[in-house]
């Protein structure tokens, strides 16, 4: 199975929904460390979620969910862009015990979720917008639930399954009406809010990772007005690159950059999404603050490497 996004609609229930199905992708992000499954489970849920947060939003950008903890896992973050580019990472100390409940994955944790908007289409500066979400949940899905409820006062449901092969999800989102704008649901709506989720919760996770998004929702929703629409394929690429690493190091410039090399005889930098290993040496950080060299006026931060 490829790597896709479907969007459907439940027009008589005025429901919108979202079906992703990560394999390829998942498994070249899996290839950059041998993850405790714990680690595997949680990181492979944030994918999901954030390949289906970026197609709800309907932006050109990139979305990002990072989680800063204490320990056992210290950092998790993933990323898709609005193109469908997908990555993620996690970085973690000690033996993790497979069964570790998510609540003691982060310790004292934090998880920020940021958009980004592509300046190239806006013509203007990326412009960011970053929300705090807390991690009291019983599940990252949880979380993320909760987070809708409270800030966007959107009832949104999320399912989502991960094994060593693929990762599967489903999004639920009631659709606002002017009725609906500034209280909670009517009892109609909730009826059909109830309808609609109580048949996704009968799914199991194994047909949530198996079954095409066709056989699934014609499982579930055989009975509704189903709109279902084109595919949007998603892939793992990371966008690190030998230029943006230049500009991090130029922005550190030249005294601390000699310092460097002087002291490490070169520069390495890993980039945190794919684990690629970029080695500077005398000779390019020469070229690097040669005349010749002009740096973009943006440092993509996005890709934080670390230098050592
Ligand atoms: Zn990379």
């Amino acid at each position: 199975m490829s790597d896709k996004l479907h969007r459907f609609l439940l027009e008589n229930l005025n429901i919108r929904g979202e079906w992703v199905s990560l394999n390829n992708s998942w498994q070249e992000i899996q290839n950059s460390a041998k993850y405790p499954k714990a680690v595997r489970h949680v990181l492979g849920e944030a994918l999901a979620i954030v390949s289906l947060l970026a197609e709800s939003l309907k932006f050109d950008g990139s979305l990002t969910l990072q989680i800063r903890g204490t320990q056992p896992v210290t950092m998790l973050v993933v990323q898709a862009t609005s193109e469908g580019d997908i990555r993620g990472i996690a970085k973690w100390q000690g033996e993790i015990l497979d069964n570790t409940p998510f609540s003691e994955l982060f310790g004292a944790g934090t998880m920020v979720i940021s958009i980004e908007n592509n300046p190239k289409s806006e013509a203007r500066k990326s412009k960011q917008y970053q929300s705090l979400v807390s991690l009291e949940g019983d599940s990252l899905a949880a979380c993320l639930i909760e987070y809708f409820a409270q800030s966007e006062q959107l009832e949104t449901q999320l399912w989502l399954a991960v094994d060593d092969k693929s990762v599967a999800g489903l999004m639920l989102q009631s659709i606002p009406t002017e009725a609906t704008a500034n209280d909670s649901l009517d009892m109609n709506e909730k009826n059909n809010w109830n309808h609609a989720t109580i048949l996704a919760d009968s799914l199991s996770k194994d047909e949530l990772l198996s079954l095409d998004v066709k056989t699934l929702l014609h499982r579930l929703y055989h009975e509704e007005d189903l709109r279902l629409y084109n595919a949007k394929s998603l892939r793992f690429k990371c966008s690190c690159s030998q230029t943006k690493i230049d500009r991090m190091i130029y922005a550190l410039g030249e005294a601390d950059a000699n310092a460097l090399i002087q002291e490490q005889g070169t520069i390495d930098v890993d980039c945190k999404f794919c684990n690629k290993h970029y080695v500077l040496d005398q000779v390019d950080i020469a070229r690097l603050f040669s005349k010749g060299f002009t740096p973009q006026d943006s440092i993509d931060n996005s890709d934080q490497p670390k230098v050592h």
